[in-house]
């Protein structure tokens, strides 16, 4: 019989209170952690206003500090007391977010990843280390399936009204810079955030450690088969410059076996502007669930801070590139915001990364390679998944290796 949202059939279930739950939901192999809500004998699917939100906060705000339910593991950073009024997240995404009277952000994980997820041990260390440049974390709930690892089934943050991600707050500020040629506000947004990425991993500096051989050689292996993947999606264009330059490229990324012995952490593994919420003055990271083109097993990994550093300093070549496409403006027009943006992002982080006594996790050689590597994975996520992103990494894959071969 096929499933309906009156009848969710759960394969596990965390009671939240009397009327609420978080069920387990298997749809062809497919698990789901879905909010319910009992209607007589039976479990629905809750959505926005049904309370299961304001049940899970409820919950959060009774059992402060680590509580187990079986298989469910909650997680709660908040003593209460619990804000009411449900509300969902309108904006595109990939989970289901209600926010709840203004103050919180109930994130339930309608596509449940397979574990181990490094979201709940990241946010905990953050959290210990008195990181505040994030939405606060309220809680996490994690599953643990009866043959697999442990994985984030939600995430409570506290909400930060007008939050504005960076495809969006940095698209604008490059062109306000490119139409009027006055790059200060690029240059002190930019600034801040290079701050703020110090800071994050000054923050996790307590997950240091060495990285072996192993390491070395499965980073180097990654980005191979991610160059493999590329050479078969790209366009003509890209195509040919890949195949072009293709004792540099393999010189490039043929740095990241050498890369042993090196600090390695438990970075955030993900950063672009896309994970960069702004409101006022206020940039906060977000989204600690590691690279999504890494297995499960990877994702956790620790990694140079050079990975996120990277990611960073990339996207904001790809916000240069979208300004563009999104503008009057020509790339011609953006590309020294983009050289002056990246430039006040790195110095203000190595700046704060010696302030805080950890200027020895900056791997500067790595950089080329990692962001080339960036590069790469998104020729094959728009080769995959987006087709009309594809200009992005076309324009940034020449720009990238006139960089690289100076
Ligand atoms: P998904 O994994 O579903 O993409 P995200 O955590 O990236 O979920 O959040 C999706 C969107 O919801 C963000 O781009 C942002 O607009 C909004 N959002 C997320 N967390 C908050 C928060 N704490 N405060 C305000 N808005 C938020
Ligand atoms: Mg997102």
């Amino acid at each position: 019989m096929p499933l309906t949202d009156t009848d969710l059939d759960p394969i596990d279930l965390l009671r939240l209170g009397d009327r609420h739950a978080l069920a387990i939901v298997d749809r062809d192999g497919t698990l789901s952690a879905v909010p319910a809500v009992a209607e007589g004998d039976r479990w629905r699917r809750a959505g926005s206003g049904d309370g299961a939100a304001e049940a899970l906060l409820r919950l959060l705000a009774c059992t402060p500090g680590r509580s187990t339910h079986r298989r469910f593991e909650v997680v709660s950073w908040t003593g209460g007391p619990a804000p009411e009024t449900e509300r969902p997240v309108t904006v595109d995404q990939t989970n289901e977010s209600i926010i709840v009277g203004d103050l919180a952000v109930v994130k339930w994980a309608i596509h449940l990843e397979p574990g181990p997820h490094p979201a709940p041990g990241r946010l905990a260390a953050l959290t210990a280390a008195g990181f505040t440049a994030m939405p606060t974390p309220w809680g996490v709930v994690t599953w643990t399936p009866r043959d697999g690892a442990e994985t984030l089934v939600v995430t409570v943050t506290g909400y930060l009204p007008g939050a504005v991600d960076g495809w969006t707050w940095a698209v604008e500020l490059f062109k306000d810079a490119a139409r009027s040629g006055d790059h200060a506000a690029v240059i002190g947004v930019c600034a801040t955030l290079g701050t703020v990425v110090a800071d994050m991993h000054a923050a996790l500096a307590a997950t240091v450690t060495t990285s072996t051989r192993t390491d070395a050689q499965r980073w180097r292996d990654g980005a191979f088969a991610t160059l493999a993947a590329a050479r078969q999606l790209a366009r003509p264009g890209s195509a040919q410059l890949l195949a072009d330059h293709d004792e540099h490229i393999t010189a490039v990324l043929d740095r990241l076996s050498t890369l042993v012995g090196i600090p390695i952490l438990n970075a955030h593994g993900d950063l672009h502007v896309g994970q960069v919420l702004r409101t006022g003055d206020l940039l906060v990271i977000t989204d600690f669930d590691g690279n999504p083109v890494l297995p499960p097993a990877e994702r956790i990994l620790p990694v140079p801070a050079a990975v996120d550093v990277a990611g960073i300093l990339q996207s904001l070549s790809h916000v240069a590139i979208v300004a563009a496409e999104r503008s009057e403006l020509t790339p011609e027009h953006l590309t020294p915001v983009d050289a002056d943006a990246r430039a006040a992002l790195l110095n203000a982080y190595l700046h704060r990364l010696s302030e805080t006594g950890h200027a020895d996790l900056h791997i500067a050689h790595a950089l080329g390679a990692l962001r080339l590597q960036q590069v790469l994975r998104e020729v094959v996520y728009a080769g995959r998944h987006l087709p009309r992103w594809m200009y992005v990494p076309d324009a940034a894959l020449p720009a990238l290796l006139r960089e690289t071969s100076r």
